[in-house]
């Protein structure tokens, strides 16, 4: 069967290796779809820091099961993957949360992935496809990394949240949590993407950060109170330090997006705030799920997401162009 491997920064090659085999407790999915998305692009610029080469691409898929000796499947199912193999005894585990395990294995990030014909993965990690299509699967696992966010922010209905990003996990979070009843304020510094949000997303408001006075634009639009909740979805080095200065007092601080340094703010600034700072890493079934009830309830559109479709042969030659912003490019579709 045909693969496509990330040989080293910069370099793709196909090559022809072997079908999987059935094996205990696993499944093998003819896969359909595998979406692309900010960790791909970081992996192939070499701009990832938990990656090594060579390595096969993939970790938003969606596929059909062609083998499985687990009865809660049948042959025919239509499933997406939940990539984080997690390893089930450490206090991570233990404690309930496998998406930030001690020795998590991402599918497509430390092991290889999902961009080839077949793929064989352990039966606990495929969610069924309740009804959706393809490329509603394959985007469930990026608008669960924005679910898990919002979960982890723990919004209230009226809160004002303000997400800065709006890239393809950046849109994810803003509908989430507006579906969580929150107030949603796009930050980013791209007018295109700000437009999008508020036409396509209906987000509360769009502020463009490179406006002198955007901290007072969000200051009048919350009533003096500010956010009491930023979300970072950018992963990018000043974005996330300078959030900071955008947070109500008391509020939460959940940064998504992951950049290579060191972040700093100013301390004073922090702790007047009493800041919560938190992390958002990976996700969990329970925002597999969130994510799959919202699709099948209509709330969240898949057409806000896939900007661009490819078969599998064409992924070679299209994927530099998907680095460069002024492609559109929100998500990718390779179809197979
Ligand atoms: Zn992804
Ligand atoms: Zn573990």
């Amino acid at each position: 069967m045909k693969t496509l491997i990330c040989s080293a920064p910069r370099q793709f090659e196909y090559a022809q290796i072997p079908e999987p085999e059935p094996i205990k407790n696993h499944a093998i999915i003819k896969i359909k779809r595998v979406g692309i998305c900010g960790t791909d692009l970081h992996a192939y610029e070499g701009t990832q820091p938990f990656f090594s080469y060579p390595r096969i691409l993939g970790h938003e898929l969606s596929g059909e099961i062609v083998a499985c000796d687990d009865t809660a499947f049948k042959i025919g199912d239509a499933v997406t993957i939940m990539p984080y193999f997690s390893c089930g005894s450490c206090i991570a585990c233990r404690r309930g949360k496998p998406n930030c395990c001690a020795q998590i294995n991402v599918f497509g990030v430390h092991i290889d992935g999902g961009m080839k014909e077949y793929i064989s993965v352990p039966t606990q990690y495929l969610i069924h496809g309740e009804g959706l299509n393809y490329d509603e699967l394959a985007l469930v696992e990026p608008l669960a990394i924005g679910a898990h966010g919002v979960r982890r922010a723990g919004l209230q209905p009226e809160d004002f949240v303000l997400v800065i990003g709006a890239g393809p996990i950046g849109i994810g979070t803003m509908e989430l949590a507006a579906v969580s009843g929150a107030k949603v304020i796009a930050l980013d510094i791209n007018e295109t993407r700000l437009k999008f949000c508020k036409e396509q997303l209906g987000v509360h408001a769009t502020i463009n950060a490179t406006d002198n006075n955007a901290l007072e634009q969000i200051k009048a639009l919350t009533n003096n109170d500010m956010p009491t909740t930023v979300i970072d979805a950018t992963g990018n080095l000043k974005a996330i330090n300078n959030g900071i200065h955008y947070l109500a007092h008391g509020g939460n601080y959940v940064l998504i997006g992951l950049q290579k340094e060191a972040f700093s703010f100013s301390h004073p600034e922090f702790h007047k705030r009493e800041t919560t700072l938190m992390s958002s890493r990976n996700a969990t079934k329970e925002d597999f799920k969130f994510v799959i009830a919202n699709l099948k309830a209509g709330k969240i559109n898949p057409k806000n997401y896939i900007t661009h479709t490819v078969t599998f042969d064409e992924v070679k030659e299209h994927f530099e162009s998907w680095l460069r912003p002024e492609t559109g490019v929100i998500k990718a579709m390779v179809h197979l």
